[in-house]
C-alpha cells in the first residue's frame, strides 16, 4: 500500500489521503513524496477534477519528515542534499501554483489542506503550500515547525513561506523557538486559515474547493506589488525587526547553534529576493546545516535516542509493570513534586509525611501548580479537582496497603531513610517495589535496610520535578529486573525520559555536574575573573555558568557534599582548593540564591543583579587565561567524568550518557551530549587537550584509558558503541 491514495467524488473533488501503513503517525519518506507528486499531477491533468483536498486517514495529519530521509540525504553529501531539497520545493511549488497560467494567474485548481489533528514539520510545510488550511477543532492537536529544537530548521519552504505570510516578527516564535499551537491558537496567529468542528472538516474543505475563485489561489507573494508584512529588511520597520532579531538570537544561542544562525540568514537573504530565489537560498542554508555535525548529533540525542529511551530501549523483558497505586514518603520539595506528576498522569497517590500539616502542605503544591495551569488556560477546574482527588495526604502508613510502588523522598540521612524503609515494608505487600529518591547515598547501602533488596531501587528526580524531564534510575547491586521495569514503566506513565545507571558515588548526573561546578570555583581561587568563567561557560552552550549553578543549588548543599566526599575519600580527596572558596562563602553567610546572597548579588525580590563584588576582595583578579582554555577546563571536567562513568560500567549505554547530560544538567545541547562532543572533536584531539590541561592544571584531566585507546585506534564513541549497550 502506498502512503498516499486518491479518490474522486461525483462533484469532481479529488481527495488525497495520507495514511502510512503500520505507523500510528504519518511521516514523510522520499518515496511517499514522489507518490504525492504523481497524484497531484494526475489530479491537475484530469479535466473532470475541479479541486483537491489533502487530508489524513489517521487522527493526526503528520508528525514530520522521516528522519531516515535526512540521514540518506546527508550520506550523499552537499549536492545530494541540495538536489533533494530542490526537488521537494518543485513539488510544493507545483501544488502552490496548481496549474494556473503563469501570466494571468488563472485556471488553477484549488487545493485545500484538511488537518484532523497534529501537523508538524513537513506536516505543516506541505499545507503551507496549499491554498487554504482548515483544521479540525481538536485541542490536543499541535501545529507548528519544531525543527529548530533538534538542530535544523524548516527546509521544505516552511521558512520562506511563513515569513512571507506572517512577516519576520510574527513568524519568529514559530521558526526560532519551534513554538507549537493548538488549532485555535494557530488560527489566531495566522498560521492556518480556519478551524471547524471535526465532523465538518471534509464537508467544509469540499465546500471551499467548490466555491474557490481564481484569486483565492494566488498567494500574496505571487501577486504583483507584494510587500512583506512588517516590512522587508530595508524598510524602516523591517530594519528594526531584523537588527533586533539578530541580536536576540545571538543573545539566546550565544552563537553555538548553527541552525539558528542559518535560519536567520535564510530569512534575511530570502526577504531581499523573489520567492523562487528565496527557496533556493533556504535550500542552501538547509544543506549547510544538515552537514554540520551539531545538527546530526542533536537529532540523534534529542530526537531518536531520547524517544528510544522513552519507549524502553533498556527495559528488561518482564511483564507490564504499570503503576496503579503510588506511595510517596516525604512531602517536601521533591516528594510533593513527585506526587503531583504521578497524580497528573492518572495514578492514585498516597503522600505521607511525619505530620499531617506537612503532608497537607505537600498536597497543596499540586493545587498551586494546577492553579497556575488554570491561569494559563492549560487546566480546567474539573481537571484540578480530579488530580487533587487522586492524592491522599496522610501520616498513616496503613494507607499504603495495595501500593505497587513507593518512592521515598525524606531527609538525606541514611538513618531516617532506613527507618522509613522498615515502616513501609511492614505496610505494603511483598510485591511492592521500593525506590529512594536519594541524590547522593549509594542505593546498595540503603538497600541494606530492606528485607527485599531485589525490589529496592533508586529513582532520582531532578528539581523542580514538574519541569525537569530526566529521571535517573539506579540499579543497586541486588536490584532485580522487575524493579527496573517498574521504575521504567512509572517514568513512561509520567511522560519523562529515563536513563538506567549502575550504583556508584553520585550516580551519573551529579557525578559529572559536581566537577563542572568545582572547576569554576577552582578558577575563582586561582584569580580568574568570575565574569570570564561564567561567560566562557555560556559561550560554549552551558545554560548556567558554574557559579550561578552553585548559587541555584545552594552553597550549604555544596559544603555538605564536599564534607561527605572528603570523609569517604580521605587523603585522596582532590578538591581542597575548591572547599577553601566554598567554606569561606558559607562563613560569609552567602548560601546562594535562596539566601539572596551567593557568588551573585540579588535584590530584595531575589532577582540576580550581577557577580558579588565582595568576591574580588577575597580572590583578586590576577590571571587572564584565554577563553578557549577556560572552556576546555569546564567541558573536560564534565566529559571526562562521563567517560569514566562509562569505563566503570556506571553508564552502560552512551545514548543514556548523552541524553541524560542534556536533559539532566543542560550539557551544551548543540553538541548532542558529552560523547557526541568527543566524537565531533575526535578522540585524538580530546587526548591532546587533556595532555595540555594536565601539564597546566593537574592530573584530574588525565585522559581515561578508554579515550586513549580510541585515539590510537581512530575510533569514535558512536562507531564503537553505537546503539548497542556498552557492557
Ligand atoms: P525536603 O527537606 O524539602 O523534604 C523532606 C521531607 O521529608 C520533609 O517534608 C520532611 O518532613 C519529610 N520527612 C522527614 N523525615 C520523615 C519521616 N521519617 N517520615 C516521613 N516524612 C519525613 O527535602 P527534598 O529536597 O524534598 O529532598 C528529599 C530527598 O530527595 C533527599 O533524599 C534529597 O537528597 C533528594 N533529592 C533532592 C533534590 C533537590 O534538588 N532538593 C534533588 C534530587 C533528589
Amino acid at each position: 500500500m502506498t502512503d498516499f491514495t486518491m479518490t474522486t467524488d461525483a462533484d469532481g473533488v479529488a481527495t488525497i489521503t495520507w495514511d502510512v501503513a503500520a505507523k500510528s503517525m504519518n511521516v514523510m519518506s522520499t518515496a511517499a513524496f514522489a507518490s504525492l507528486s504523481g497524484l497531484v499531477d494526475q489530479a491537475l491533468a484530469e479535466a473532470s477534477v475541479k479541486g483537491i483536498i489533502l487530508t489524513s486517514g489517521k487522527k493526526d495529519f503528520a508528525g514530520g519528515m522521516d528522519l531516515n530521509v535526512i540521514a540518506e540525504m546527508r550520506a550523499g553529501g552537499a549536492s545530494a542534499i541540495f538536489d533533494g531539497v530542490m526537488a521537494m520545493h518543485k513539488v510544493l511549488r507545483k501544488i502552490e501554483l496548481a496549474g494556473m497560467d503563469p501570466k494571468t494567474k488563472k485556471g488553477g485548481k484549488p487545493i485545500v489542506a484538511a488537518l484532523p489533528g497534529t501537523a508538524l514539520g513537513i506536516g505543516l510545510e506541505l499545507p503551507l503550500s496549499c491554498h487554504r488550511i482548515i483544521a479540525a477543532d481538536n485541542p490536543k492537536a499541535k501545529i507548528g515547525l519544531p525543527e529548530i529544537m533538534v538542530g535544523i530548521f524548516p527546509g521544505a519552504g516552511g521558512t520562506t513561506r511563513l515569513v512571507r505570510k506572517l512577516g519576520a516578527m510574527m513568524a519568529a516564535p514559530f521558526l526560532l523557538e519551534g513554538k507549537l499551537s493548538d488549532p485555535k491558537a494557530a488560527k489566531a496567529a495566522g498560521l492556518i486559515d480556519e478551524v471547524v468542528a471535526p465532523d465538518q472538516l471534509l464537508i467544509r474543505a469540499k465546500e471551499w474547493v467548490l466555491a474557490a475563485k481564481d484569486a483565492d489561489l494566488v498567494k500574496p507573494w505571487d501577486d504583483k506589488g507584494y510587500k512583506m508584512p512588517g516590512g522587508a529588511p530595508y524598510h524602516p520597520a523591517g530594519f528594526m525587526t531584523f537588527v533586533g532579531a539578530s541580536a536576540m538570537v545571538l543573545g539566546k544561542t550565544m552563537g553555538v547553534y548553527p541552525a539558528a544562525k542559518a535560519l536567520l540568514s535564510a530569512v534575511y537573504e530570502g526577504a531581499l529576493v523573489p520567492f523562487d530565489v528565496a527557496l533556493r537560498i533556504e535550500a542552501r542554508w538547509f544543506t549547510s546545516v544538515l552537514l554540520n555535525p551539531s545538527s546530526s548529533a542533536m537529532i540523534r540525542s534529542l530526537f531518536i535516542n531520547k524517544e528510544a529511551l522513552e519507549k524502553g530501549a533498556n527495559r528488561p523483558a518482564v511483564a507490564d509493570q504499570t503503576v496503579k497505586k503510588l506511595g510517596v514518603i516525604g512531602a517536601g520539595m521533591m516528594g510533593a513534586g513527585i506526587a503531583y506528576v504521578a497524580a497528573n498522569a492518572g495514578i492514585e497517590v498516597v503522600l505521607i509525611d511525619a505530620t499531617q500539616e506537612s503532608a497537607d502542605r505537600g498536597k497543596s503544591h499540586s493545587a498551586d501548580l494546577l492553579d497556575k495551569g488554570i491561569q494559563r488556560r492549560k487546566v480546567t477546574p474539573e481537571k484540578k479537582a480530579e488530580v487533587l482527588a487522586r492524592i491522599t495526604a496522610t501520616t498513616d502508613y496503613a494507607a499504603l496497603a495495595g501500593a505497587d510502588l513507593v518512592v521515598e523522598a525524606v531527609f538525606e540521612d541514611p538513618k531516617v531513610k532506613a527507618e522509613v524503609t522498615a515502616r513501609v515494608e511492614a505496610a505494603v505487600g511483598a510485591e511492592c517495589i521500593y525506590a529512594s529518591n536519594t541524590s547522593t547515598l549509594p542505593i546498595s547501602m540503603l538497600a541494606k535496610a530492606s528485607a527485599r533488596p531485589d525490589r529496592f531501587i533508586g529513582i532520582h528526580f531532578f528539581s523542580p520535578v514538574d519541569k525537569m524531564n530526566l529521571v535517573e534510575i539506579i540499579r543497586g547491586k541486588q536490584t532485580g529486573d522487575v524493579a527496573v521495569a517498574k521504575a521504567l514503566d512509572f517514568v513512561r506513565a509520567i511522560r519523562k525520559t529515563p536513563i538506567v545507571v549502575n550504583d556508584a558515588r553520585f550516580f551519573y548526573a551529579n557525578r559529572c555536574i559536581i566537577p563542572y561546578i568545582n572547576e569554576g570555583i577552582r578558577m575563582v581561587a586561582e584569580g580568574v575573573e568570575p565574569a570570564l568563567i561564567e561567560n566562557a561557560a555560556k559561550l560554549v552552550g552551558m545554560p548556567l555558568g558554574p557559579l550561578q549553578l552553585v548559587d541555584e543549588t545552594s552553597i550549604d548543599l555544596g559544603v555538605k557534599i564536599a564534607k561527605a566526599t572528603k570523609a569517604a575519600m580521605g587523603d585522596a580527596y582532590p578538591d581542597g582548593a575548591v572547599d577553601a572558596v566554598l567554606f569561606w562563602m558559607a562563613d560569609q553567610g552567602r548560601m546562594g540564591k535562596k539566601a539572596n546572597a551567593g557568588f551573585y548579588a540579588y535584590d530584595a525580590a531575589g532577582k540576580r543583579e550581577g557577580l558579588w563584588e565582595g568576591l574580588a576582595a577575597q580572590y583578586p583578579h590576577t590571571v587572564d587565561p584565554d577563553l578557549t582554555t577556560v572552556q576546555q577546563r569546564l567541558l573536560m571536567a564534565q566529559v571526562l567524568e562521563a567517560v569514566r562513568a562509562l569505563e566503570e560500567g556506571v553508564l552502560t549505554d552512551i545514548r543514556e550518557g548523552d541524553v541524560g547530560a542534556i536533559l539532566g544538567w543542560g550539557f551544551a545541547p548543540w553538541s548532542g551530549g558529552p560523547f557526541s562532543w568527543l566524537d565531533i572533536i575526535g578522540a585524538a584531539r580530546a587526548v591532546e587537550i587533556c595532555e595540555r590541561l594536565v601539564a597546566a592544571f593537574g592530573t584530574r584531566f588525565t585522559a581515561p584509558n578508554l579515550l586513549r585507546e580510541m585515539a590510537v585506534k581512530g575510533e569514535s564513541f558512536y562507531g564503537r558503541f553505537g546503539a548497542q549497550k556498552a557492557a
